[in-house]
C-alpha cells in the first residue's frame, strides 16, 4: 500500500479556488475570453475555477504531453492527443493547469496556442513546484507553491488512481 497524507485540505483548497475566480472576473472583464483547461488533471480544477468566474466564456479540452530533449527553448517536443474543438484565434486564452513541474508542456503548450492565432495567452495552475524547473515560465495565476514532492488529489494521479481525492496529498510509494 501507498502513504497518502494531506498536504492541502479540501477547504483550503475550495476557498483559494474562490478567490482565484474573483481575480479573474475581474482581469477578464470585457475580453472575448476562452478557457483551455488541460486534460486530465485539471478537469476538477477547470469545473471548480469556472463556476468561481462571473463572465461569459467558451472552454476548450487539449491533452498533451512534452516529452525530454530540448529543455532551454519552449518550442518543440510536443505531442498533442487531443485537440481544442473551438478555434483560439484573436481571443484571449485562459490556460488551466493542474500543476506546473518542469514548466515544459505548459510552456510548450502557451506557444502552440498562440501559434493558433490566440491574442493572448495566461497562465492559471492550481499547484506549482517551482524548485523543478528547466524553462521559466510566466505564471500569472497560482493557488499554491508546493514542495517538491509527488502529490496526487484534486484531478491529479498516481497511475490513473487518486484523481477524485478531494484533498492535495503527499504519495509515498
Ligand atoms: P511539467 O513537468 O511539464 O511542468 O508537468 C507535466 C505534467 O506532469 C503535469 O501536468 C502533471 O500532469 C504531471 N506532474 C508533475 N508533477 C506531478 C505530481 O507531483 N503529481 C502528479 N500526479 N502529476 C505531476
Amino acid at each position: 500500500m501507498h502513504k497518502v497524507e494531506e498536504l492541502i485540505s479540501e477547504k483550503d483548497i475550495a476557498a483559494k479556488v474562490t478567490a482565484m475566480g474573483s481575480l479573474i472576473s475581474k482581469d477578464f472583464k470585457d475580453k472575448d475570453f476562452m478557457v483551455v483547461s488541460v486534460l486530465k488533471g485539471s478537469f476538477i480544477f477547470t469545473a471548480d475555477l469556472v463556476r468561481n468566474i462571473d463572465l461569459p466564456l467558451e472552454i476548450a479540452f487539449i491533452s498533451a504531453s512534452s516529452y525530454d530533449g530540448e529543455t532551454t527553448t519552449s518550442s518543440g517536443n510536443l505531442k498533442i492527443r487531443c485537440d481544442i474543438d473551438i478555434s483560439v484565434e484573436n481571443k484571449t486564452v485562459l490556460l488551466v493547469e493542474d500543476i506546473v513541474d518542469t514548466g515544459l508542456t505548459i510552456s510548450r503548450l502557451k506557444d502552440y496556442l498562440y501559434k493558433k492565432g490566440a491574442e493572448c495567452v495566461k497562465i492559471c495552475t492550481i499547484f506549482d513546484k517551482p524548485d523543478r524547473r528547466k524553462i521559466e515560465v510566466d505564471v500569472d495565476y497560482c493557488g499554491f507553491v508546493i514542495p517538491n514532492e509527488f502529490v496526487v488529489g484534486y484531478g491529479l494521479d498516481y497511475n490513473n488512481k487518486y484523481r477524485n481525492l478531494k484533498n492535495l496529498c503527499k504519495i509515498t510509494i
